[in-house]
């Protein structure tokens, strides 16, 4: 099948041309896929796309007159695409459900050490010869209280690699995963689990009931110099309110590998650019803040997967076959 695969870097090229093995005709094209760039999938039944191309109701409708019946998503989330224009332009949308969430649970992990013990910091310091170590104190992981929001495949990893630490687990879910219970997890309130953890991680979803769920509210309700992270989706927390929280003291560590406004940074070498997100830049001035450009998800293992699942996922489409990683849109409501 001839397939246009958008926002493809050198190592997309890599994995996929290795998974795909002459199956498909894959045609790589470096931009991200929008209403502009639609133009590129005439003569494509099936489009590749990653977490920032733009699906909304206008690019899909332009890519389905263009003669796409597959849209093969190479992430678990599809928050962003709009799902009952795809419904109703009878488009097939599969996706790659899990492809490690190790690979996510573990840079969270990454993030809150390198927080906790100044990491990102002391590496500057050492390479300038200044080897004091004020305003490096940490902290023992040992004892302290994590709140896991989203308790799904990533937060349930997460929950276990930090009991290995000795930490105390509260969860937040919408269902209670067996795994976190068994590591001793107590679910709670979202506002008793803000209350009460030293470290919030988030893991769940980006849907309408989680959008900003972390706001000017939810930052009152968190214990004093708390540790927030978000390896999940950056629209799950209002960065301005989160700011605030940052200026005064409510948050005493902050870590992102996801940002609300990331489509138009993240992915790219803007090195020589003036970056005009002057949100974002406010954030990069914090010592407590530390950002990573998505890319949590960022292992061999998960390329690996993302690959070899997306491959397979267009060609169960092409033999009309069941893919098991179909999204169902008769579902979306109307
Ligand atoms: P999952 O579906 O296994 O788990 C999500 C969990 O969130 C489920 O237990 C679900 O019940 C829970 N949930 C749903 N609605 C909720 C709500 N309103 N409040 C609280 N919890 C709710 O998903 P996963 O594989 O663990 O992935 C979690 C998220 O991680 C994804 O949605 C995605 O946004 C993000 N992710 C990020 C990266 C990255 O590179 N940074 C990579 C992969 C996934």
């Amino acid at each position: 099948m001839k397939v246009a695969v958008f926002s493809t870097k050198s190592y997309d090229r890599t994995f996929l041309t290795a998974a795909n093995a002459d199956k498909h005709e894959l045609v790589f094209f470096e931009p991200r896929l929008n209403l502009e760039t639609s133009v590129l999938t005439a003569g494509f039944p099936a489009v590749c796309v990653f977490v920032n191309d733009s699906l909304d109701a206008k690019t899909l409708r332009a890519i389905a007159q263009n003669g796409v019946r597959l849209l093969a998503l190479r992430s678990a989330g599809f928050n962003h695409v709009d799902l009952a224009a795809a419904r109703d332009l009878d488009l097939t949308l599969v996706r790659v459900p899990a492809y490690s969430p190790y690979a996510v649970a573990e840079h969270a992990v990454a993030m809150i050490l390198s927080l906790n013990r100044n990491i990102h910091r002391a590496y500057n310091r050492v390479r300038e010869g200044n080897f004091a170590l004020d305003g490096l104190l940490g902290f023992d992981l040992h004892g302290k209280t994590v709140g896991i929001v989203g308790t799904g495949k990533i937060g349930a990893l997460t929950a276990k690699i930090l009991h290995g630490f000795g930490c105390r687990l509260l969860g937040y879910d919408v269902s209670p995963n067996p795994d976190c219970l068994a590591l001793g997890m107590e679910y709670v309130a979202l506002a008793q689990l803000l209350g009460n953890s030293d470290i919030v991680s988030l893991h769940c979803p980006l849907i309408p009931e989680t959008y900003h769920l972390i706001g000017a509210e939810a930052i009152g309700q968190m214990k004093l110099g708390m540790m927030l992270i978000n390896t999940s989706r950056g629209q799950l927390i209002d960065t301005k309110a989160v700011t605030k929280g940052l200026k005064s003291g409510r948050i005493g560590y902050l870590g992102l590998d996801v940002y609300e406004q990331e489509t138009d940074l993240f992915f790219e070498d803007l090195s020589n650019q003036v970056i005009q997100d002057d949100v974002f830049v406010r954030l990069l001035t914090f010592p407590n803040v530390l950002i990573t450009g998505h890319q949590a998800f960022f292992t061999e293992e998960a390329l690996q997967n993302i690959a070899e699942t997306t491959i397979g996922n267009i060609t169960d489409f092409e033999r009309g076959r069941t893919c098991p990683n179909q999204i169902d849109l008769r579902k979306v409501q109307k």
